[in-house]
């Protein structure tokens, strides 16, 4: 039976572990796919340009808002982010489900545009674990670390928002369960292609 391709949205604090819990799960789900976001934010050592972002400079994301490139944008840290229309049509075009990471702001804009759009908030075991895991990445200031964690504190908050949530105490648990969201969404009678027949019974 045909259905419907899916839009998950997933938000998270930093260091919540949002990244590492979404690469596994793309390894171990077919037909899904990450929109690649735009960023003016430096990229850390083990992140690629056009793989984890698009690495822009300020006035090129400027311009790019000027000319209604993203279909949505927000500023977080102190950087901006946004979701390129183009990154989006591409996925869409091509079939696939699409999984969006981003933040809070984001995630209420991409609703209001999609309101099927399935979202899930991942959560840290706790406060200070989260600061744990900002401070053993090793890539932020502590300044920007202080930052994201008073940041993160309010974030937490929004969680009642979204469709889901998935406490991220062991990474291997928490694949299963976002695994398990993407698969059940796909068997949701809500999300079947109307329009395809029914496969004959008997
Ligand atoms: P980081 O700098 O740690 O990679 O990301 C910081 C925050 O920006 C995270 O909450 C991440 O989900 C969010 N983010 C990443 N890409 C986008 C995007 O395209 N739009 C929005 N609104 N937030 C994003």
């Amino acid at each position: 039976m045909k259905r419907k391709g899916l839009l998950f949205i997933i938000s998270a604090p930093s260091g919540a572990g949002k990244t590492s819990l979404f690469k596994k799960v793309i390894k171990k789900i077919e037909n899904i796919k990450a929109s690649v976001s735009h960023t003016t934010r430096s990229s850390r050592p083990n992140e690629r340009d056009g793989v984890d972002y698009h690495f822009i400079k300020q006035e090129e994301f400027q311009d790019k808002i000027k000319r209604g490139e993203f279909i949505e944008w927000a500023e977080v840290h102190g950087n901006l982010y946004g979701t390129s229309v183009e990154n989006l049509k591409i996925i869409q075009d091509s079939g696939l489900d699409l999984i969006l990471v981003i933040d809070i702001q984001g995630a209420e804009k991409i609703r209001k545009a999609y309101k099927n759009a399935i979202c899930i908030f991942i959560l840290p075991p706790s406060v200070e674990i989260l600061e744990d895991r900002l401070k053993e990445r090793g890539s932020d200031s502590e300044e920007e670390i202080q930052r994201r964690l008073n940041r993160a504190k309010e974030e937490i908050l929004y969680y009642k928002d979204y469709d889901y949530v998935i406490i991220n105490a062991d990474i291997d648990k928490a694949t299963d369960e976002l695994r398990s969201i993407i698969i059940a969404e796909r068997c949701r009678v809500a999300n079947l292609d109307s329009t395809a027949k029914v496969p004959k019974t008997g």
